[in-house]
């Protein structure tokens, strides 16, 4: 019994010390690892220091490079602000400087080209077969040179924003008969026939002498390029809101890319062709302009070059009050020269 008693205590000792060993050998592997998982911790937490410094530094890199930008950017607007205020200053002085320049050019022309007239028509005595050539090229210079001047004058306005319409009552019909009129003999001398297409007799509220001179300019444009043999059909409709001036001839045509081009301040499809015919690229805008500040449209159809051009405008059919006309209002067609006599 005792035997059996002794042997039993011996196993569970045994027993018990390999466990107590066990738990020794777990209790070490667990230190070690707590050691390790510690050291780890330590080494992440250096890495992710150095990555925020890092960091830290390159934000206040970018923010000083940012910091140097915004001051070059705020220096670059001080100066555009500079030239803007320079160029607008120089701008004015371009537009005194082209208006004075206009009418000091025209001045000695208005009464020049009346002179030429007086000899062309022989109203001071006779001249020969050839002297009267000479004062007919005479008299076709001056008026090209007083056509130019006044497309600077009118342009010179347009850009001060002179431009406000003094509108009265008038009969579109009695107008375009007139022009037609007008034009007629630099038609004929071009071999050109205009001709009165549709028509309603309609009254049109707007300022009378600038619209003169948005057809007188595309009957001008319609002449200059349609060759000999050529038509030109001027016609006139009335819609319930608007009234609507056709132009349109069997000239040059536009091609598609240049419809609304032809509008542009100096554009001119072949500038040597159209300064040949004396133009600056200014009438279509003037035009453009006028309309533009009646409330109507303006705009051209062809279907392309060789093909005739159709110029139309709008007018709309208002019964705002009318206002006096005012000494910044368009001369007249007639005092202008303009028109293709
Ligand atoms: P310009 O006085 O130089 O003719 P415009 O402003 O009146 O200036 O016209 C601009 C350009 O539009 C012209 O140079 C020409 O190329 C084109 N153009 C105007 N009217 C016509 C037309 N009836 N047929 C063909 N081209 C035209």
């Amino acid at each position: 019994m005792a035997f059996f008693f002794n042997n039993h205590l011996a196993r569970e000792l045994k027993s018990e010390k390999q466990a107590r060993e066990e738990l020794d050998r777990s209790k070490r592997a667990l230190l070690n690892l707590m050691g390790d998982l510690e050291d780890r911790v330590k080494e992440r937490t250096r890495e992710l220091e150095e990555t925020r410094q890092g960091l830290e530094a390159r934000v206040k890199e970018k923010t000083a490079d940012l910091e140097l930008n915004r001051r070059a950017i705020m220096h670059m607007l001080k100066d555009l602000k500079g030239d803007v205020e320079k160029l607008r200053v120089v701008d004015k002085m371009k537009d005194e400087f082209l208006s004075i320049i206009s009418h000091e050019l025209r001045t000695p022309m208005a009464p020049l080209l009346d002179y030429i007239n007086i000899l062309k028509e022989g109203l001071v005595g006779d001249f020969s077969i050839e002297q009267k050539k000479i004062f007919e090229a005479m008299y076709r210079s001056a008026r090209r040179e007083l056509n130019l001047i006044d497309s600077l004058l009118d342009f010179s306005r347009l850009e001060r924003g002179l431009f406000a319409p003094h509108k009265t009552r008038f009969s579109i019909k009695n107008l375009i008969r007139d022009l037609v009129e007008n034009a007629q003999l630099a038609a004929k001398e071009s071999g050109v026939s205009i001709k009165l297409g549709e028509f309603e007799e309609v009254e049109a509220e707007a300022d009378e002498n600038q619209i003169s001179r948005v057809i007188a300019q595309l009957f001008d444009n319609a002449l200059k390029f349609t060759s000999g043999g050529g038509k030109i059909e001027v016609s006139a409709q009335k819609t319930d809101h608007e009234i609507r001036v056709k132009i349109k001839d069997e000239g040059l045509g536009l091609a598609k890319e240049n419809l609304e081009k032809v509008f542009d301040k100096f554009y001119q499809v072949d500038s040597g062709y159209s300064r040949d015919k004396g133009g600056m690229g200014l009438g279509l805008t003037i035009c453009r302009e006028i309309i533009k500040a009646h409330g109507g449209r303006i705009w051209a159809e062809s279907l392309g070059l060789g093909q005739g051009s159709t110029f139309c405008f709008t007018l709309p059919l208002t019964s705002s009050p009318l206002s006096p006309p005012s000494a910044d209002s368009f001369p007249s067609p007639s005092k202008m020269e303009r028109g293709s006599q």
